[in-house]
């Protein structure tokens, strides 16, 4: 199923549309209710409004969102100035004020994700209150231009007030649902690495945060370093070392699934969990499954190899100090060898 995104949000064409058919439907609506009602003085430029609606599609159709927005405020503003003067206050039209200010603020905030200066609000907010005022003050002097029946003007006062609540609920919702799509990228993003799709660092640091020193005792923490990773970019570029970079977080974090799995930065991987759930030992596993890889990338064979330093928590170290201690561990087995888990300076190979 398309979602409500992808149908909207993603498509500013599809939004369009679906304004321009309310635009239409309302415009044959007025035009024939004033042909009905012989006010010619407004009928006449409700057909010049119908037509620019109509050409409204093609401009659509074009992709010219912003000289569209510019011809629907335009219609509206002129189209709620005019009759507002033709009918008086009593029809609603100078409700559309209200909408057309809100409007405004939406069109340019999600509009402006794909277009530059698609609208000024402030400008639209001046010209509204502008009109506004303009209706009341010819009222205030003339009086309305016609005079209808007051089922009519009840009829009247109850769509349009219909119509604007149900546009602002509709502008509401979408903009609802945009901070929340945003959020949740926003979220994702500062969660998780974009390459490996693990996460980051700073959810690590997060979740080892949110334990306290007793939950924590249980704890262990493994830093994963790919070995000679530099020359893996150096001979098969920078795009196989990114590859690399995946394979190695896939197979750790298939192997440790009980763990969380981070990168930590570079080409360096943080497995931290409780014994309970996930024994050391695994890391063993992982050396291992890393070291048997078959890795292919543009028909070239790679291997690569991992060293592990890990370490368990200790009440009486700071978080930072375990992690160093951690890092020692992995030195520790860098300068012996490479490709081997350093555990408590023992070698676990
Ligand atoms: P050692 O065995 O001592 O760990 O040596 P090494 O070559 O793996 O370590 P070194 O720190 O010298 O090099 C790490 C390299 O990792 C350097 C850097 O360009 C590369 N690197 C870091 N992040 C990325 C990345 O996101 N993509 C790629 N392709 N390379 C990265
Ligand atoms: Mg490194
Ligand atoms: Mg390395």
């Amino acid at each position: 199923m398309i979602s409500f995104k992808e149908k909207f949000l993603s498509n500013p064409q599809k939004l369009s549309y679906l304004f321009n058919h309310v635009m239409i439907g309302c415009e044959i609506l007025f035009l024939s209710f004033f042909i009905v009602s012989g006010m010619t003085k407004v009928e006449h430029i409700e057909i010049i409004n119908f037509i620019l609606s109509i050409i409204g599609y093609f401009l659509i159709y074009k992709n010219k969102i912003k000289l569209w927005v510019f011809t629907l405020y335009f219609n509206i503003l002129e189209f709620m100035t005019l009759s507002t003067m033709a009918l008086g206050f009593g029809y609603g039209f100078q409700l559309y004020t209200v909408s057309m200010i809100i409007g405004a603020y939406y069109i340019k905030y999600i509009g402006s994700k794909f277009y530059d200066n698609i609208i000024n609000p402030v400008l639209v907010s001046v010209l509204a209150t502008v009109s506004y005022f303009t209706g009341y003050t010819f009222l205030k002097i003339h009086g309305p231009m016609y005079e209808l029946n007051s089922g009519v003007e009840t009829g009247f006062f109850i769509f349009n007030s219909i119509l604007v609540i149900s546009v602002l609920v509709f502008y509401m919702a979408i903009m609802l649902k945009s901070i929340e799509l945003t959020e949740k990228k926003l979220e994702h993003i500062a969660m998780f690495d974009k390459l490996t799709g693990l996460y980051n660092r700073h959810y690590l640091l997060r979740k080892i945060e949110e334990l306290s020193k007793d939950d924590l005792s249980d704890y262990w923490i493994a830093i994963l370093d790919i070995d000679n990773f530099k020359k893996v970019n150096d001979i098969y570029g920078h795009n196989c070392g990114d590859y690399v970079l995946k394979k190695v977080a896939e197979t750790t974090k298939s192997l440790c699934r009980e763990c969380i799995v981070c990168r930590w930065g570079g080409e360096e991987f943080i497995v931290f969990a409780s014994s309970g759930k996930c024994s050391a030992e695994i890391l063993k596993t992982v050396r291992y499954e890393i070291d048997n890889l078959m890795l292919e990338f543009e028909k070239q064979d790679i291997h690569v190899t991992v060293t592990i330093g890990a370490e368990n928590y200790s009440p009486d170290r700071s978080v930072d100090a375990w992690i160093s201690k951690a890092d020692e561990n992995l030195y520790f087995g860098k300068t012996h060898g490479k490709n081997q888990v350093v555990y408590i300076q023992q070698n676990i190979k």
